[in-house]
Order: C-alpha cells, then structure tokens, then sequence
C-alpha cells in the first residue's frame, strides 16, 4: 500500500490518504486538499503539482 499524509504538506491534519498505486494515492490526495483544504484542483492536477506530491508517498505493510 502507498500512503501519503497530509501533515507532510506543512498541514495541521491528520488525515492519511492510501492507495494501491501512485495515481491512486496522488489523486486521493488531491480530493483531499480540494474537499477539506479548498484548494484548486485544476492547479493539484498540473503534472508539476502531481510529481511534486508524489514525493510525498511512503510504502506502508499491508495490514
Ligand atoms: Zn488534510
């Protein structure tokens, strides 16, 4: 499982997004940031912006 956390980003949140692969993981993340942060998602969706997240992905055992 690939995991990113939200607090990574320099947020106070908790939140953890986990998916099966990278664009799985990425585009949770960007839901996330849309839905509870506001955020553009046009602007998370920039192939910069999705690389940029992406490097936040830690690999987590599958529980
Ligand atoms: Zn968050």
């Amino acid at each position: 499982m690939k995991a990113i956390y939200c607090r990574d980003f320099g947020r106070d949140c908790n939140a953890k997004m986990r998916g099966k692969t990278e664009d799985d993981v990425v585009n949770a993340t960007i839901n996330h940031g849309v839905s509870m942060h506001g955020e553009d998602s046009k602007e998370l969706n920039a192939p910069e912006k999705r690389a940029e997240i992406a490097l936040q992905i830690k690999e987590e055992e599958e529980a």
